[in-house]
Order: structure tokens, then sequence, then C-alpha cells
């Protein structure tokens, strides 16, 4: 095996035979069927078989086997066959479920897979890093996850954190330099890169010498864990609500079981009924229903711009109450358009510079020397601020790749947020020159020169006051300012971030980023639903206030702050003031964590947004934190539960929305099973404490649980998202989903049903057939579930939301009226699912009764919207008279 340290970056890239323009298409095909794509093993999948049988493990099919298996033995060997295909049937579903909803999850992260920038064919392009071959010559930048492992050939301050592999959490600074010796630790191969580390700071080239399981991480990782997906908060306190019921579900049963023994009933018959409580109880249905809801939301989510990283993320969502957003790209477009220029004493358009001025000739000039952003080829790439300066330069015929290549670079420091500049060295006109711009208040301490067009001098007071209102001037209008500042450094001195000190100012460049048209309507509509928008930005502040106030986000009484009065703050002082202060300017990520804290403090749930290395930490602080798909690093992808497609910041409020009516579905969908399942329960405790015989077999009750009540839970999961959600305030994160007034709703509801059902049995009583009588009961209690269906779809009547406004619950009460008469009429079914032939009328009678709970509550519903109204009215005219 090579060593590929040893050898020079120009000898490594002939061993892997890779020209400077990177490999071609058929090189990459070869190299890619020799060795494979670039990813590492995954652990062993569960199959099919194993996620079969792990459905039996639930308590609540455990108690049903066991009362299939009991009254196997006690001679009902009938029952409990059904029982058992029941239980077989439920388990499938739960299978498929399961695998499905494992396939979506893992197509949404496909969709947020890492990328790397490579250069094939002499192009430099973007691809899944799964596609990258040994020979790749990849890009490296800050906030960049390493791909493959590889040999740094061209280096510019690159600082890599290896903590993956070396367990050293500083970072390493890197070298293109060969390194000798046999056997060098990886820590100590400094001209060498290796996969799953992180680039912290600076950039570099890097040909990759290794992929997939043969990189350093292959060979330590072998295999990767399979990813377990975590249970979000609902489904983890609705499987304590499970074992709860398991619970109370035993002693219940127990209880009726020795009722019955005592009133002198056979073994048999008390312990049928004992069971058919039991399954009357155990929502079967629920945990999966919950999954598929869940994962249709976020399907429907990633269809919109919001790919969720994190399941729990959909539930918190609806609970935010403070979005803290980046300006740039989120709020605003990221398409920055040059105004004007400002060189010694004069103000200039963008468009009337004259290059034979000496002045204004170099300020254009060195924008282009002291960036990166390419603007001349068929694409625009780069930073959206570099990109309108080599815009600028296109107007004055000047190209970027032919100046640069003019006046060749040396060296550099690349720009970062925390400091807010950047540097080059170029050799221009036989001076090394250290060229730096960036943001005016950082630099204009530093300067202590200005160029003017009689030559370089002392920088004075004046001039100090003059630039400063120029500046002020020019980010009053919303623009960004760039200040370009130079001096000449000494030959080969490779330069550092003591060098950005005793400047000489040139001039400085605004430029204009209009704010995204949707931008003011999702502030507002945030400020409507109880959120509030913070903005928090690396931009100067009059900047940043006059955009937040064109958008809405600074209102009046609001404060707009800068990242330096922070740090003069105490966490407890700055938990005082947060909520006063809607902007946060010339911030750096670390106060980013702060301001999440204080708010999370105060009781908030925080969504917060972020794209670069540094804003990792925040996006993990965060209740729920936000990667920019665009833009954002890969580290910031990786930190975040959300990752926004298109960058945008309606796209949060959107997601709030979505997360909101997903949460609401969800609460409809287990609302509607456990009502039904109260109406069961409540209608064989009634018969059990009348003395009546027992009102269903237990194969009716599973053939509801399962079937006919399945089926309307879905399409309550399915119901069409309600704009309404955005006129409430923000769910309360700890309450928990069963509320008292849940549970009341659940009850009244359920015994409703459950009279309705009653009143069937005793009327098929009336004729002294039993199985009559039952058959009434199975077939009320079914049909005024699948009634109930539509009940559950909202708070409001059915006629306030539109009676037909989700087809789901059509399609779904269709299917169960199909399922039940199919039961009641066809001949063979009826052996199996112990019924009997009914009348015309005893038909009638059962869609009579089963129709009333649903009468009876949406007349509940129509009238309580009205008396709402009318107190909402005088409500109104009291405020009146009082002012
Ligand atoms: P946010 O996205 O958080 O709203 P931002 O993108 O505006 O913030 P940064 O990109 O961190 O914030 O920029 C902060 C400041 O750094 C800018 O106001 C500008 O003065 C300066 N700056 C931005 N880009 C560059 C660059 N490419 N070179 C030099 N200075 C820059």
């Amino acid at each position: 095996m090579t060593n590929f340290y040893r050898e020079s970056a120009k000898e490594v890239m002939n061993i892997l035979n890779v020209s400077s323009d990177g490999l071609n298409d058929s090189e990459v095909k070869k190299r890619r069927e020799k060795n494979g794509f670039n990813e590492l093993q995954e652990g062993a999948k569960k199959s099919a078989v194993q996620i079969f049988f792990e459905q039996f493990k639930d308590l609540l099919v455990i108690i049903l086997i066991a009362a299939a298996v009991i009254s196997m033995f006690l001679g009902n060997s009938e029952s409990a066959l059904v029982i058992f295909a029941v239980i077989i049937l439920n388990a499938i579903l739960g299978t498929v479920q399961h695998i499905k909803a494992e396939k979506s999850l893992n197509s949404l992260k496909a969709l947020s897979a890492p990328i790397a920038r490579v250069l094939r064919n002499g192009e430099k392009i973007e691809i899944p890093s799964r596609e990258v071959v040994i020979g790749d010559i990849l890009y490296l930048e800050a906030g960049d996850f390493i791909s493959a492992d590889g040999r740094i050939i061209e280096n510019y301050s690159i600082q890599v954190n290896e903590s993956s592999l070396t367990g050293e959490s500083e970072s390493v600074l890197k070298t293109t330099d060969v390194i000798d010796g046999d056997n060098v630790a990886i820590g100590d191969r400094k001209n060498m890169v290796f996969s799953g580390s992180l680039v912290t700071y600076g950039r570099a080239v890097m040909v990759v010498t290794e992929i997939g399981m043969n990189t350093e991480l292959g060979k330590v990782a072998s295999l990767l864990e399979s990813t377990k997906e975590k249970k979000t908060p609902l489904q983890i306190s609705l499987d304590q609500f499970g074992k709860k019921l398991a619970a109370v579900i035993l002693v219940i049963s127990a209880i009726i079981f020795a009722l019955n023994m005592y009133r002198g009933y056979a073994v048999i018959d008390s312990f049928m009924f004992a069971v058919a409580l039991a399954v009357a109880a155990i929502p079967e249905a629920l945990s999966s229903i919950v999954t598929i809801v869940l994962a249709l939301g976020t399907q429907k989510m990633a269809g919109e711009n919001a790919v969720i990283r994190k399941l729990q993320a959909v539930e918190s969502l609806g609970s935010v109450s403070v979005i803290c957003s980046d300006k740039t790209g989120t709020l605003t477009q990221n398409k920055m358009t040059v105004k004007n220029a400002y060189v010694y004493g004069k103000i200039f358009n963008s468009t009337d510079l004259n290059t034979d001025k000496a002045l204004e000739k170099d300020l254009l000039l060195m924008s282009l020397l002291c960036s990166d952003a390419i603007s001349s080829g068929e694409k625009e790439i780069g930073d959206p601020t570099e990109i309108a300066l080599t815009n600028l330069g296109k107007l004055y015929n000047l190209n970027e790749i032919e100046v640069r290549e003019s006046y060749p670079r040396l060296g550099e420091l690349p720009f970062d947020s925390d400091r807010k500049l950047m540097s080059t060295v170029n050799n221009i006109d036989g001076k090394n020159l250290m060229l730096t711009k960036g943001a005016l208040d950082v630099l204009l301490n530093r300067t202590i020169k200005i160029r003017t067009s009689e030559g370089v001098r002392d920088l004075t007071s004046d001039d100090k006051v003059k630039i400063e209102k120029i500046n002020k001037e020019f980010s009053q209008n919303g623009l960004r300012v760039l200040a370009f500042v130079y001096k000449e450094i000494d030959e080969n001195k490779v330069i550092g971030l003591e060098d950005e000190n005793d400047l000489i100012f040139l001039g400085l460049i605004s430029m204009m980023d209009p704010p995204r048209e949707e931008s003011a309507k999702a502030v507002s509509d945030c400020i409507q639903s109880g959120i509030r928008p913070v903005m928090i930005t690396g931009d100067h502040k009059i900047t940043a206030s006059a955009i937040a106030k064109q958008i809405g986000i600074l209102r009046d009484g609001d404060q707009a702050v800068e990242g330096h009065e922070l740090d003069k703050l105490s966490d407890e002082e700055l938990k005082e003031m947060v909520s006063k202060v809607s902007v946060y300017a010339r911030v750096s990520p670390e106060h980013k964590i702060r301001i999440v804290r204080a708010w999370q403090e105060r009781g908030n749930v925080v969504a917060m947004t972020g794209d670069g290395v540094n804003d990792a930490p925040a996006l993990k602080q965060a209740d729920i934190g936000i990667a920019m798909g665009i833009t954002g690093t890969e580290v910031a992808k990786d930190a975040a539960s959300m990752v926004l497609t298109d960058d945008n910041f309606a796209t949060i409020v959107k997601s709030v929305s979505n997360g909101r009516n997903i949460y609401n579905n969800i609460k409809n969908s287990i609302k509607f099973l456990l009502s039904g399942n109260t109406a069961g329960i409540l209608s064989v405790l009634y018969t059990s404490l009348a003395a009546l015989p027992i009102p269903f077999a237990p194969v009716h009750l599973l053939f509801i649980n399962l079937l006919t009540d399945s089926l309307p839970a879905i399409a309550l999961g399915l119901e069409p998202h309600k704009k309404s959600v955005m006129n409430e305030r923000p769910r309360d994160i700890n309450s928990p989903i069963l509320t008292k007034e849940f549970g009341n709703s659940i009850l009244v509801e359920g015994l409703i049903i459950a009279a309705a059902t009653m009143s069937a049995f005793h009327i098929g009583l009336k004729t002294g057939d039993h199985m009559l009588a039952s058959t009434m009961a199975f077939a009320t209690l079914s049909l005024a579930r699948l009634f109930h269906g539509f009940n559950c779809r909202s708070k409001e009547s059915l006629f306030k939301i539109g009676v037909f406004s989700n087809r789901y619950a059509w399609i779904a009460f269709g299917l169960g009226l199909v399922f039940l008469n199919s039961v009641l009429f066809f001949e063979p079914l009826r052996g199996i699912f112990e019924v009997s032939s009914l009348t015309l009328n005893q038909l009638g009678t059962i869609y009579g009764l089963a129709f009333v709970p649903t009468l009876v509550i949406q007349a509940y519903k129509a009238g309580r919207s009205k008396f709402k109204r009318v107190s909402r009215t005088n409500n109104t005219i009291v405020s009146e008279n009082a002012v």
C-alpha cells in the first residue's frame, strides 16, 4: 500500500493517474466498477420476519394471545381461531406499516444526504458524497464533512477536526508538505485528510486516495450502527398510556370474571365476558395509526421544502413560540447587487465609476482579487456578496478570472463570520499587498492611513467621521456595506490574523439584498399565531434594522442590539431583556446559543436557523434546529432537526402550520379510536352489571377495532390542513395529549354511542333471540363508530368545516359500510362472525340508532359555536363600552 503522505502532491496525482482537470466520465465509471460506491456498510437491518415477530411484543397483544389460548382450552376454539387470525392480520399490517414508514424516512434522509464539490472533466460540480471515486479532486471549505480519505494538494490555512478518528478535540492545521517516516500516526499525517472529519476553518483542495470501507473511518467503524429512529414524545406517552390501559383492563376483566362466576355463570361464559371487555378496550390500531400519520405528514412537508430529519420535530413544531431567523438568504433573497461605491470624498452609483481614475479602478480590481466567486462562467458560483462584486466587474468589462491570473494570489485568510473579514495577498506591480475586505466597524479601528487621489496619508478623525457617516447613510437604506483596506507586506511572509492591522483605507462598496416577497406576510402570520419572529444576523445593526422594519419584525417599542452589547450582559440580564429585542446584529455564532437559552429559560419553544459550521451548537440547543439546504454547510444540516430546501423563512412558518395540523389530526384519530373503544367497554360493563347476556363476541370487537375503525382513523390523519390553526396560540409543549378535557369528551362521546348500542341490544333481546340481539348491538356499534369518524374531524360542526372537504373520510365510511354489510349479508361470513340474519325493519333500527350519536354530537357542536359567537359579540360590546 502506498503511503501517500510520503509523496509530493504531484507524485500522488501521478500515482492515482489524475490530471489537473480531474477525472473524466469514463474514468469515473471504470473506477466505480472497480471499487464500488463511497459508502460505509450499514449494520445488519432487521428483516421483515423479525419486524413481524416484534409486533407480538406489545403487552396488549400478549393479553389477546393469552385470552385466545385460554378460550381454546375452555373449548371455544372457534373464538380462539378468530382472535389468532386477527392478531396475525394485525401483525402483518404492523409490519407493512413499519417497513413503509422506514422507507419514507430513508427517502427523506436521502433528500438531505451529504454532497461533495468535485472537479470532473475540468468543471467544478456538486455530487452526492457516495459517488466520489478514488482520484477525484475535491474542494473543501469550512463546514464540510470530508467524504473520503485524501492527500491535500492545495492548502489555504485549512483546519480540520479529526476527533471522530483520533479523539483529539482540537482542530489540526494541515499542510501540503511531504512527511517522512514509515508508520506515521493518523493524527500526524498533516498532509492527509480523512473521511468523517470536519473542516472548521479555511479551505483546501484534495485528491481522494481511499473511499468507503477502505478509509480510516471505514476500518474503525467496520459496521455502521443501523440508525435507530427515536420515538417521538407523543409515541412515548401513548406507549405509557397503553401500559396503564393494559393494567386497568386486566383488573376490570378480572372483576367482571369474578362477578359472573359469583352469579353462577359457566366458566367459559364468564371468561368470554372478560375477554370481550379486554378486546373492546384494547386500541390495537392506535400505534400504527400514529406512525402512518406522522410518516404521511413528513412526506407532505418534504414536498413543501421542509425536510424533517428528526421525527420529534413534527410534534414540537406545533409548540414553537419563537423563531430566530438569519437575515441573509432566509428573510432576504440573497441576490446582492452593488448600488454604490465610495472612494476618497466621492459617492458613485454602481454604473458611474470611471476606470481611468486610479482610486476607482483599484477599488474594482481589489474587489475581484479579494473574492473567490465566479460569475463569468455559465453559472454564478460562490458567496452572493462576492458575486455582487464580480458582477460589478462585468459592468466594466473586467473578467475576474483574467484579473486573478494577472495578479496571482500568494496567500489568504478566508472569510469567517466571527471575524467578518477576508484577506488575500496578491502580487501587484512587483509589490506584495495584503487586500482585506469586510465589515467597516471591524476594520475602521485597525486603519491608520487613507489613500486619496494625491496618495496615502494618515487617517484623521475627520476622515473617520465622514466614512462612518457614509456607512450609516448606506445602511439606513438597508444596504450591506463592505470596506476595502490594504497594506504592503514583506515578501515570503505567510500572513496570520495579527496582520489584519495598521491598514490603509481605500473605499466602501454598498449592496442591496431585497427582502423575499413572501417574508412580510410570513412574519405577520407568525405574529398573529402568537409566535415571536426574531432576526439574528452578522450584518450591521442599521442595515438589519432597516430590513427588519420593512418586513415587520422590528416594531414600535422593539429593540435592536449588537453582539458586543450581549457580551456585557449576564445570562440573567439577557433573560430579562430578551423579550424586548427583535433584532440582533453583528452577532457571532456563540451569541446565538445564549439567545436560544435565554428564550428557553422563559419557557419558550425555540426554532433557530443556521448555516455555518459554528452554528451547529446553537442548532442543537434549539428545540428545533433548522439548517439551510442551499447555503448551509453539511455540519449545520447534520445538527439540525429540519432542513429547508429553499432556505426560505416563509417555509418555516408553513412548517409550523403543518406541525400544528399534523398534531391535531393525530389527536383527532386518537379521540376517534378511544371514544369508540370506550363505547365498547361501557356496553360490556353495562350488560355485565345489569346481568344481561354478553352483547358481543370477541370477533365482533376485533372486527370493529381492526377493520372498520382503522379506516376512519387514517382518514382523520389525512384531514386537509386548516389555515385557522394559525389563529391559535402555540400549544404548551408540556401539556399531555390526554388532558382531562380530552378524556372527558372521549367519555361523553363513548357514552352516547354506548347508549345507542345498548338500545339496539335491548330491542334485539325483546325477540328472545340472543344472537340477533348481539348482531344488532355489534352492527349498531360498528356503524355508529363509522358515523363518528365525521364527528372527530374537528371541534367545529361538520357544516362549518364542509361535509365533503375530506374525501378520505367518505372513502373510509364507504369501505366500512361495504365490510359491515358483507358480514351482515354474506352467508359464509355470517357463520364466521357469529351474526344472524336481519329483517329490513331491524336493519332500519340499526341505521337509525347508529346515526343518533352523530346527530347529538353535531347539534352540540353547532350550538356551542353559536354560543361562542354570541358571547364574543357581547364581549366586544362590553369592551367598547369600557372604552
Ligand atoms: P445572516 O445570514 O446570519 O443573516 P450574514 O450572512 O449577513 O448573516 P455574515 O455572512 O456573517 O452574516 O456577514 C457578516 C458581515 O461580514 C457582513 O455584514 C459583511 O460586512 C461581512 N462579510 C460578509 N461576507 C463577506 C465576504 N465574503 N468577505 C468579507 N466580508 C464579508
